[in-house]
């Protein structure tokens, strides 16, 4: 009997500043197919960054009604904001059996393993911790402030690496944009 082939659902985690956006975004470049989540935030919006394609930026009050309702897979605090993943449109495609993209913090990676134990957690690393916060800073889209607040969940989520399935190195967007899709099992 053949086994069943289950529609995976992967999650890319790692400290803020490692390139998770950047790997993501060329992904869908290439592969336009693979669905990533569009997550719920209070974080106000960076220059560039549109409602609905890379946040649904909410008010406080809104994000406190997609908790109360049950609308969100998971959802964290993190860094001074909450970010959460609408849960139907996950469950849509997987009953699909479309593969799944959540890019989600360690906070969130540990709620979807423990509610969904067959997802893939992938953990994307920096090639240093210099490295990490040379590309933090220089996105130059957080104060100062942020930026201490970010590296200090950053030692968090690196001292984490362990519980997930698999880490890729970010050195080279492309090759871990690659990895990750043999990963999705997509090509
Ligand atoms: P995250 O989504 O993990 O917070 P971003 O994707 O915003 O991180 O990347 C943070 C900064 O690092 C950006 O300025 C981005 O251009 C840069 N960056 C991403 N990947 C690489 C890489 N492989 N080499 C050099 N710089 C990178
Ligand atoms: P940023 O503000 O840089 O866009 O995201 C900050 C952190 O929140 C990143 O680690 C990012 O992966 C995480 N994040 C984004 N969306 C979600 C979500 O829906 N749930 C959780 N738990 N974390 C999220």
């Amino acid at each position: 009997m053949a086994a069943e082939v289950r529609p995976r659902l992967t999650v890319l985690s790692g400290p803020s500043g490692v390139g998770k956006s950047t790997v993501v975004a060329h992904m869908r470049k290439v592969h336009p197919e693979v669905w990533l989540s569009v997550s719920a935030t209070t974080r106000k919006p960076r220059p560039g960054e549109r409602h609905g394609v890379h946040y649904f930026f909410v008010g406080d009050d809104e994000f406190d009604k997609l908790i109360a309702n049950g609308e969100l897979l998971e959802w964290a605090e993190f860094a001074g904001n909450r970010y959460g993943t609408p849960r139907g449109a996950v469950l849509e495609r997987l009953e699909n059996g479309e593969p799944v993209l959540l890019e989600i913090d360690l906070q969130g990676a540990r709620l979807v393993r423990q509610s969904m134990p067959e997802a893939q957690l992938v953990f994307l690393a920096p090639p240093s911790w210099d490295e990490l916060v040379r590309r933090l800073t220089g996105r130059g889209t957080e104060s100062a402030e942020v930026i201490e607040r970010r590296l200090a969940a950053a030692k968090i989520e690196l001292a984490a690496e362990t519980e997930f399935d698999a880490t890729l190195v970010n050195t080279s967007v492309e090759d871990v944009a690659r990895e990750l899709l043999a990963l999705m099992d997509v090509v």
